[in-house]
């Protein structure tokens, strides 16, 4: 039994299937609850403000930066992202699971101010697989195709910095291996919580 909620901090290079993976593992994961990121990119079709982020301008951005109002922030490819405070406050304050998408150099962030949760990075089977599906996506420009794997390789050469590493072969395989961590870091000594009083009284 565990009562508190867990941070599921995930990374991927561009390209590799994070998007998919992680609305994959919402449906799986009911208590799991997603810290929307403000952006100052430019909205992709299909996306949702509020809901894929928040996009705001740089001068919005840098305002609620001066404020204090990331706990953590990092300038990926030519734009800049952010985690706010108040994206992860609320599901922490309820107890549920809560998933940040971030690129290495926030999690090196996270990592520095001692960030307690399961570090996740996933990788394509190749680097020519994620240039493949940069192209097919068409939402990006080829230099920015170019940008994005040469950033990719830069992260995946930070592999040390995460708890666990999946190659995503296939979406339904690299979900299972999420929720197999996920199951696996709650059942964690110390993390459990008697969920009774004569249990709660054997362990002093
Ligand atoms: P995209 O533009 O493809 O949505 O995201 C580009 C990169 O920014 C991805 O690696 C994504 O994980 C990362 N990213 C998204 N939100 C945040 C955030 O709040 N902080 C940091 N550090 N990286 C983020």
């Amino acid at each position: 039994m565990t009562q508190k909620g867990l941070p599921i901090i995930i990374s991927a290079p561009s390209g590799t299937g994070k998007t998919t993976t992680c609305k994959r593992l919402i449906q799986e994961m009911p208590d799991l609850r997603i810290a929307t990121s403000h952006t100052t990119r430019k909205i992709r079709d299909g996306e949702i403000d509020g809901v894929d982020y928040f996009f705001i301008s740089k001068k919005e951005f840098e305002t609620k930066k001066n404020n204090n109002g990331f706990l953590e922030w990092a300038q990926v490819h030519t734009e800049y992202y952010g985690t706010s405070f108040e994206s992860i406050e609320k599901p922490q304050q309820e107890g549920l699971d809560i998933l940040l998408e971030l690129d290495v150099q926030g999690v090196d962030s996270l990592r520095n101010m001692k960030f307690k949760g399961s570090y996740i990075l996933i990788l394509p089977p190749s680097i020519e697989e994620i240039t493949k599906r940069l192209r097919k996506r068409g939402t990006e420009t080829e230099e920015s195709i170019e940008r994005r794997v040469n950033t990719g390789k830069e992260e995946i050469k930070k592999y040390k910095e995460y708890d666990y590493v999946i190659t995503n072969f296939n979406v339904e395989e690299t979900v299972k291996s999420i929720l197999a961590i996920v199951q696996a870091e709650k059942s964690r000594v110390a993390r459990y919580i008697p969920t009774s009083n004569d249990i709660k009284e054997l362990l002093g």
